[in-house]
């Protein structure tokens, strides 16, 4: 990887990248130069260079930050590895799960594999059995604790309903207008399907796609039982994927360069210009994958993409916050992860447990909520004090570092119109977890995306 000054001296000799012909493909009049540049080096700027890359296009990545990852991107704190938020990983998302293959991780290495549980300590708990699918959930939900036989059989049946619809919906509805239809009362809806919306979806349950939700369920619950597995990373999130990806890159002939932000967007006949900083660039085709309100900014000045410029204005954003606490290291909690009810606290993650950091927590609390209201330091007391109350933990952590993200996710409202990797602009493509797709905000849903936008640049 590349830091800016060392890029600068480099694009001094090397006024623009030299095109490339794409290997081996048609006759050399049919053989098209392409020489790809990337805004982004997040999860789907970094999936679509790496699959460029892999058809032996050379590809330039401009990332602002000084290291790779975005919104998923390992975070030093007092000397402790965190990432900018906890994050886990479904067996279904099997782009992300190749990719990191492909670039040189090793799944059994890189994530505890916790079969599908959903716990909140002592409210809740369903555990899937070593069924196939989707035996394994309709056990799973009618042996549940915490609801009653009657609600049991309620969500059963509720499952079985949507797999005989295909998981499709004539007509988009929220999550909470979903669950009245089908008779999931207030506990049921309390306990299994607003923490599994908010889990999924960043959004809560009356403001959410209820489409969108079940295309999750259908890929998590219905195919096979490895694909609702759960995957908590051991690695950070920058060394999980985007790190070996650059690596993966540059030994094909490719350029990752961090700390270098594009500034502008040129469109010019034969290529597209973009300026960073001191330096232009011309290129055959860009993928802008910047998250939703710099790719906004940097479109704007394109009359041709007006109406891609209002679809992202018009999409809403949720948070996440991450309370990480670092406690004695004999400090555990009884499960790598488990939920809380009716608490500040959503998902509680041990790290320990899962990365050998022992003593370390992670809180996690999606979507929009009165925590919000609350500064940082008092967000924190009331963790600790829901962990005191929970699990008897009297200790004061070390520290605490809390990671706001407020523009975490898009709001991932019904029917929204999310705007196509495909541009009016010729050569000009839109990647990340906010374009068009079948998958809320997530990294499967980013890395789906860059897969696109590199099939559309080399079709
Ligand atoms: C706290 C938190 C928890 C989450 N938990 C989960 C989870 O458990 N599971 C899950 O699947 N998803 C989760 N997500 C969502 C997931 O992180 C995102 O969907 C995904 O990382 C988005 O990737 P992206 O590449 O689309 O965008 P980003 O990650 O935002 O990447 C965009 C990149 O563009 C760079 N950039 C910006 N401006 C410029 C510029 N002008 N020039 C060059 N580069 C620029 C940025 O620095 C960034 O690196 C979570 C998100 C957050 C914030």
């Amino acid at each position: 990887m590349a830091g800016f000054q060392g890029v600068d001296q480099e694009l001094k000799s090397t006024p623009s990248p030299q095109p490339s012909p794409i290997n081996g493909r048609g006759s050399n009049r049919e053989k098209q130069f392409i020489n790809p540049a990337i805004i982004g080096g997040g999860y789907a700027g970094m999936a679509a260079a790496v699959a460029l890359a892999e058809r032996g296009i050379p590809v330039t990545v401009f990332e602002s930050a000084r290291q790779l990852g975005g919104r998923a991107r390992g975070v030093l704190h007092n000397d402790t590895q965190l990432d900018n938020g906890q994050h886990l990983l479904l067996g279904c998302y099997r782009q992300t799960l190749h990719l990191i293959e492909q670039v040189g991780g090793n799944l059994e290495q890189d994530f505890l594999r916790l079969p599908l549980q959903l716990d909140l300590h002592g409210e809740f708990s369903l555990r899937a059995p070593r069924l196939p699918a989707p035996l394994h959930l309709l056990v799973a939900l009618l042996n549940a604790q915490g609801i009653s036989f009657g609600e049991r059989i309620k969500a059963a049946r509720f499952m079985l309903a949507l797999r005989r619809a295909n998981f499709h919906l004539t007509i988009d509805m929220t999550v909470a207008e979903l669950l009245a239809k089908h008779g999931q009362d207030a506990e049921l809806a309390q306990k299994l399907w607003e923490p599994l919306c908010i889990a999924a979806l960043n959004t809560p349950i009356h403001k959410a796609s209820a489409q969108v939700l079940l295309n999750v369920l259908r890929d998590a619950l219905n195919r096979s039982r490895a694909d609702s597995d759960m995957l908590l990373p051991r690695v950070d999130f920058t060394a999980l994927f985007p790190q070996r990806a650059a690596s993966y890159i540059e030994q094909r002939g490719g350029k990752v360069l961090t700390s270098c932000r594009v500034e502008a967007i040129v469109p010019r006949i034969g290529g597209i210009e973009l300026a960073s900083a001191e330096k232009t660039h011309t290129f055959s085709h860009v993928i802008c994958a910047a998250p939703p309100v710099v790719a906004a900014k940097l479109l704007r000045p394109l009359a041709a993409l007006e109406n891609t410029v209002a679809q992202i204005d018009g999409l809403e954003h949720q948070p996440i916050y991450t309370v990480y606490l670092q406690y004695p290291a004999h400090v555990a909690l009884p499960h790598p992860m488990l939920g809380l009810h009716r608490r500040f606290s959503q998902w509680l993650f041990d790290k320990g447990r899962i990365a050998g950091q022992h003593g370390l927590l992670a809180a996690v609390i999606s979507a929009e909520g009165i925590h919000q209201e609350l500064a940082q330091e008092q967000l924190a007391q009331k963790v600790v004090a829901e962990l005191r109350e929970e699990f008897g933990i009297a200790e004061p952590p070390h520290w605490f570092k809390v990671i706001a993200e407020k523009r975490a996710t898009f709001c991932c409202a019904p029917n929204l119109q999310r705007p196509t990797q495909q541009t009016a602009l010729p050569g000009l493509l839109l990647a990340g977890d906010y374009t068009a797709g079948d998958y809320p905000a997530t990294l499967e849903g980013a890395v789906l995306s860059g897969l696109r936008c590199a099939s559309l640049i080399s079709a």
